[in-house]
């Protein structure tokens, strides 16, 4: 048996080798290092398999939500509503722009945003809402949008997770990151879409915040030298361009591959009481950027991370300290434990097992058949 990693991009090249290097060695000649034609190219690609009408590539996700946010002209201490449960990038920038993040508390099932937190939440200061496509799947945008709509607040969708992930709005199948006024992803090499390198994207199907947005991640310019506005210098190099132009056409085959190691996963792991597996809403389709199992409070969830890691079975935590918790977000909010009950018991709960698109069905059977053994013994 080859050995378990967490990823496996190394496999993952090998089979479009040809084309990767290919790709790359063109980008050597040319050496259009910055704003080459790859990047229009991959744009254009990707607009077209969301059915966005405007993406803006950038350097990074985190980059991408700040841009977003920088993007709706917001005022200090202008409230944004983002999950508790999340990655560091949604809640740092908010705090980066002298914003105020607002956290709610998430789903016990689903583990994205609870909408019934999310209407307690909004204020007449609430200027976005930033829902996050936690592990592949979709937050609850159904409801997210209509409470934006009802109060005129923005939709920026953190989709660094899911992109390639569908959902049901109204009677429409919709793409993560296609639902709100602007979608942002992530292109650091584990995510599904992934360079070998950092990169990102925002998507929007409005003309002037795609404008804006283009103004503010290219220095606040429209026009070389001539600044319109204070900006921030954030690119996707050609060569990663490059890479992603190939690797987007093997993306839902990259996510079948995934959905069809969770479901393995899932049949493998139903029988087993004290391991919730992950759960579907049924808006949403999951492209398993993670596969985070929940393990019941009564098993040392830490115990059974070194049971398997001593087998030979990589397992990660994401994440384990809730957003209201960091030290970073709680010099003025005082967030105490306790105030996001789900969240803090998620942190303490979620196990995420090898998930990527080389999983072979002869290491999914060592994975189970061990977590199996752990639970019987
Ligand atoms: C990866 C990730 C980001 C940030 O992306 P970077 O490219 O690493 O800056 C933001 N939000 C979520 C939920 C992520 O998983």
């Amino acid at each position: 048996m080859k050995p378990i990693r967490m990823v496996d991009l190394k496999t993952q090249y090998e089979h479009t080798q040809g084309e990767i290097d290919r790709a790359i060695r063109q980008v050597l000649q040319d050496t259009a290092f910055i704003n080459g034609p790859q990047v229009k190219d991959f744009s254009r690609n990707l607009g077209n398999y969301l059915h966005a009408e405007h993406v803006i590539p950038c350097a990074n996700g985190t980059d991408a939500l700040q841009i977003a946010l920088m993007a709706l002209n917001l005022q200090p201490g202008d409230e944004v509503i983002t999950p508790d449960f999340t990655f560091i990038s949604t809640v740092e920038v908010v705090k980066l722009l002298g914003l105020h993040p607002v956290l709610v508390d998430v789903d016990d099932t689903y583990y994205t945003l609870r909408t019934d937190q999310l209407r307690e939440a909004i204020t007449s200061r609430t200027r976005a809402i930033v829902p996050v496509h936690l592990y592949g799947q979709c937050a609850p945008m159904q409801e997210i949008l209509q409470l934006a709509k009802q109060h005129e607040v923005a939709v920026v969708e953190d989709a660094a997770q899911s992109l390639g992930a569908e959902y049901k709005l109204d009677g429409d199948i919709k793409k993560a990151g296609t639902l709100g006024d602007i979608g942002c992803t992530s292109f650091f090499p584990s995510k599904n879409l992934g360079c070998y390198g950092d990169g990102g994207a925002l998507f929007t199907n409005n003309p002037d915040l795609a404008d804006e947005i283009r103004t503010i991640a290219n220095h606040g310019s429209h026009l070389k030298y001539y600044h319109s506005r204070t900006g921030v210098n954030s690119r996707l190099d050609t060569l990663q361009a490059a890479i992603l132009d190939v690797k987007l056409k093997y993306l839902d085959q990259y996510n079948k591959a995934r959905q069809r190691a969770a479901a393995y996963y899932d049949r493998a792991l139903s029988g087993i009481p004290q391991i919730q597996t992950p759960q579907v809403h049924p808006r949403s389709s999951h492209i398993y950027h993670q596969y985070t199992l929940k393990i019941s409070a009564e098993v040392s969830r830490d115990d059974l991370k070194r049971y398997l890691k001593d087998r030979g079975i990589p397992s990660m935590v994401y994440y384990p300290v809730p957003m209201h918790l960091q030290q970073a977000f709680n010099e003025k909010e005082r967030f105490v434990e306790g105030d996001f009950p789900v969240s803090e018991r998620l942190s303490r709960s979620v196990l995420s097992l090898p998930m990527h698109t080389e999983l072979e069905e002869e290491q999914m059977h060592y994975i189970t058949q061990t977590l199996k053994q752990y639970f019987q013994s």
